[in-house]
This record gives C-alpha cells, sequence and structure tokens, in this order.
C-alpha cells in the first residue's frame, strides 16, 4: 500500500494544559531528528496531531524510524483522500484489500470533524462496509474485535483512511524534563534506568567512577560503549564522566570497619555525583537500586547512603522485578553490552560480609575519623569528561542536521 503520510497520536502531552506547545515542538524536533534521511518529508504539527507527509518517501522505513522516539503514543499510516465519495469507496476497498487474509473479519469507523460533509457517520460506516462486503468474498463483520477496523476521518481539508495502529515508544518527549546526572555502572540495571528517565523527558549526563589499576581500561570501555547506546536512543550526544576513584577506595579500606566499606564507599560515590551534578546545573541522580536485590540495596541501607545529600535521587527500577528488568535491557540492546565480564570497582573491594543492615550513625561515626573532603574535591577535580557520540549511522544523521 502506498501511504502518502503517518499519523501521530501524542498521548500523555495533549493533557499538558498550557505547556502543550512546547511539548509539541519538541516532539516536532524529535521527529525531525529521526528522519534526517527522509529530505522529502514535512512535518505538519497541530494542537491533537501531528503528520508526516512522507512526499513519496518509503513508509516503512520512516515506521522504524518513528518507533523509538518519546513521546508518541502510537501512530498509523494513512491516504489522504479527496472529500468525494466514489473515491473514497475505491480508496478505502484498495487499502482494506492490501491488509486482508482468508477469513479476516472488519469494521468501519467513521468520524467526522466537518458536519457539512453530505454524510452522516452512521452513513458513512453502511456505505462503505456494504461496499467493501460485496467487494471481497470472505470477508466478514466483527464490530467487537474486527481483524481490520478502517477508520474514515473527515476533515475541513480532506478524509483521511487508515487500518493500522502501532504503538509508540510512549512517554514525554526528549529533553522536556530537566537534567539528571546517571551514575552509569557496567551492570545490566543503571542502563535501564537511563533509558526510562530518557523516557519522562529526562536529559541526562551520566557519572561512572573508575578505579585503575583494579579496573581495566576494558571495564571503561563497557561504559562508553553503554554511553553510546544511550545516546543513540537519545537522538543526540551524551556527556560522561570518569571519576577516578582509587584513592577514595583505599583511603575506606584504611579508615572504615570492613563490613561497612560498602556502604561508605556508597556515600563517597554520591557525595562526588553530588557535585558533579551542582557543577553542570542538573537537578536530581538517578540510580539502577532495585529494593533488596543486593545488601547495599536494602531499605536500611538506602537509608545510610542517602543521607549524604537531599538532592532527588531518582529509582526508576525500584520496584521492578530482575527478570523485567533484563527483558528491558534486551529491548534497549545494552543487555549484550552489560554482560561482557569487566569488573566494577565497586566488586572489587567487596568485603565477605557486608552489613545488610547498616546503621547511620555508624557509619557517620567511622567516616568522622577522616577528613574525606579533600579527598572529594580532588576526584571531582580529575573528572575526565567525554562527549559521547551515537554510533556512525546516527551521528551521520546528526551531523548533517547541524
Ligand atoms: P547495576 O546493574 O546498575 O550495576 P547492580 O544491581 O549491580 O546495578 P550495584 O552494583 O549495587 O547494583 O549498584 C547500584 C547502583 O549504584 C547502580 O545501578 C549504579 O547506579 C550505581 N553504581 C554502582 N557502581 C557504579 C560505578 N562504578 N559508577 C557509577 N555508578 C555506579
Ligand atoms: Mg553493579
Amino acid at each position: 500500500m502506498n501511504y502518502d503520510r503517518i499519523l501521530i497520536r501524542y498521548g500523555e502531552i495533549s493533557t499538558k494544559g498550557r505547556n502543550r506547545n512546547k511539548f509539541i515542538d519538541k516532539l516536532r524536533k524529535s521527529v525531525r531528528i529521526a528522519l534526517t534521511n527522509f529530505p522529502n518529508i514535512k512535518i505538519e504539527a497541530s494542537r491533537d496531531r501531528m503528520y508526516v507527509v512522507l512526499n513519496g518517501e518509503n513508509s516503512q522505513a520512516v515506521i522504524e524510524k518513528l518507533k523509538p522516539i518519546f513521546g508518541i503514543q502510537s501512530f498509523s499510516p494513512a491516504i489522504k483522500v479527496a472529500k468525494e465519495i466514489e473515491t473514497l469507496k475505491i480508496k478505502s476497498l484498495e487499502l482494506v484489500k492490501s491488509q486482508y487474509s482468508e477469513g479476516n473479519t472488519f469494521k468501519v469507523t467513521a468520524k467526522r470533524s466537518d458536519k457539512t460533509f453530505e454524510l452522516t457517520t452512521d452513513e458513512i460506516n453502511h456505505l462503505i462496509g456494504g461496499h467493501l462486503l460485496q467487494n471481497i468474498p470472505g470477508l466478514k463483520v466483527n464490530v467487537k474485535n474486527p481483524d481490520i477496523n478502517l477508520r474514515i476521518e473527515v476533515r475541513k481539508e480532506a478524509i483521511y483512511l487508515s487500518s493500522e495502529t502501532i504503538p509508540g515508544a510512549g512517554g514525554l518527549p526528549a529533553g522536556s524534563g530537566g537534567k539528571a546526572m546517571l551514575m552509569l555502572s557496567g551492570g545490566i540495571d543503571s542502563p535501564v534506568a537511563g533509558y526510562l528517565s530518557m523516557r519522562r523527558g529526562l536529559d541526562i549526563e551520566a557519572v561512572h567512577f573508575f578505579s585503575p589499576p583494579f579496573t581495566s581500561e576494558r571495564a571503561k570501555e563497557k561504559v562508553m560503549d553503554l554511553s553510546k547506546r544511550l545516546a543513540e536512543i537519545a537522538g543526540g550526544s551524551i556527556t560522561l564522566h570518569i571519576v577516578p576513584f582509587t584513592k577514595v577506595q583505599q583511603v575506606i579500606r584504611e579508615q572504615v570497619p570492613e563490613n561497612y566499606t560498602m556502604t561508605s564507599t556508597r556515600r563517597m560515590m554520591l557525595r562526588i555525583t553530588d557535585e558533579i551534578r551542582r557543577k553542570q546545573e542538573g537537578l536530581a541522580i538517578i540510580t539502577g537500586e532495585n529494593l533488596g536485590q543486593v545488601a547495599s540495596q536494602t531499605l536500611e541501607s538506602m537509608y545510610a547512603i542517602n543521607e549524604v545529600t537531599n538532592t532527588p535521587i531518582l529509582r526508576p527500577l525500584i520496584s521492578m522485578d530482575k527478570n523485567d528488568i533484563i527483558k528491558m535491557a534486551d529491548m534497549i540492546n545494552t543487555l549484550e553490552i552489560s554482560n561482557r565480564p569487566y569488573e566494577d570497582c565497586c566488586t572489587i573491594f567487596v568485603p565477605a560480609s557486608p552489613k545488610t543492615k547498616p546503621k547511620r550513625e555508624k557509619v557517620i561515626q567511622y567516616e568522622s575519623y577522616f577528613n574525606f573532603e579533600p579527598l572529594i574535591q580532588e576526584a571531582v577535580e580529575k573528572v575526565e569528561t567525554i562527549t559521547i557520540k551515537p554510533g556512525r549511522e546516527q551521528r551521520r544523521e546528526f551531523e548533517e542536521l547541524f
């Protein structure tokens, strides 16, 4: 079927009152970036929907590009038809025929925003339904659960026909929600946390703690590859801050009783991330924490660790099951990278029996015998900041645009 436009439904953003225009502009920008390789397309946005006018571009290829864009609830390839009944009949038949396979059921759903049109919605349903039944042997009506739902929308400028509704990525448009720092390890969880945050419209910068020579260059490459995937998802580049963490970890090991080193390590990571956040003017910190998975992620642990800052900590995975997190990691293509075997800075000094219920007062007391502040400042000053660009294909599209 030769579609000539794709109708995009906003879903949630259309409920955003006065902010609506801002949201629509952000979405339009995301769509434009994703479709840079299609020079002929035109984007038309109105208050309640957006059209990508194809002007001869391949509809299937465009659909693939629209699927990952945040802020799209669903979309439908559509045909624009002149407001003329004979043409409507011909085009409706053509469209349903192209979707029909043996034994399929159908219904017609007409909608009319132009009340001056010569037929009412009921009349359209009957007329077109009858025409289809006459011309497609074996086709049957099913109003409750049809295989094919032919939508006929009569608007002021034309009639639009569509029959497929393809789910979009959901969420809110990129960049519509402010900036947050993602604590990115090489594990499975934190990239997924980054994905979910971006899906809610947040801009993210990644922070990774690196402890050479205990963690290898390979571990760093892994985090760079994860960041690259996140950049592709974001449709632009991502800033990655790599924090030299060896000294801090060594001092913790010397100063803090072994069963509290993990709690203290997490507290120092959080303090440093918060410092970077302040410099970068972010408003929150995101982690891949998930309640109860490991010793550092019990509620008692979070209570002891979180004490070092009152910056909002977003934990998108907090209540998810591990299986679902893994499925999502697979879907966004980070799982394979995360599964590479290289060690993380937190796993190298892991004590034999970390406290699962650390006490806030105790960790504060242990840390009070040493002034960590200069070490934290030093780590922040020595941060290596890298701009990670999307993979080759996406990068080319991006550069062509700017
Ligand atoms: P992940 O799969 O994200 O590593 P996890 O289940 O292994 O999570 P932890 O290793 O306890 O859990 O880490 C909890 C969170 O702390 C991570 O999701 C991440 O946000 C942060 N984190 C852990 N290690 C690092 C690191 N080296 N650099 C930056 N953030 C880290
Ligand atoms: Mg981990």
